[in-house]
């Protein structure tokens, strides 16, 4: 169902691909790795509700 391709070697926000040797920026609620280009962006902020939202099951909390 899902394709769980080596996401730690992309940007979960646009898939591109991270090089290894640099270092990464993680988001810090997915704890994916974002790009310099998609972070703190707001398609970095989508991205991380789209991440939560297929990864949120018992997670989920009404409070806030
Ligand atoms: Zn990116």
């Amino acid at each position: 169902m899902t394709e769980q391709k080596n996401i730690m070697q992309h940007c979960f926000v646009c898939s591109k691909d991270l090089p290894q040797s640099n270092t990464k920026s993680f988001n810090p609620r997915t704890n994916l790795p974002v790009c310099e280009d998609c972070k703190g962006t707001e398609a970095e902020k989508k991205a991380e509700k789209e991440a939560w939202d297929s990864l949120g099951e018992g997670f989920v909390c009404g409070c806030i």
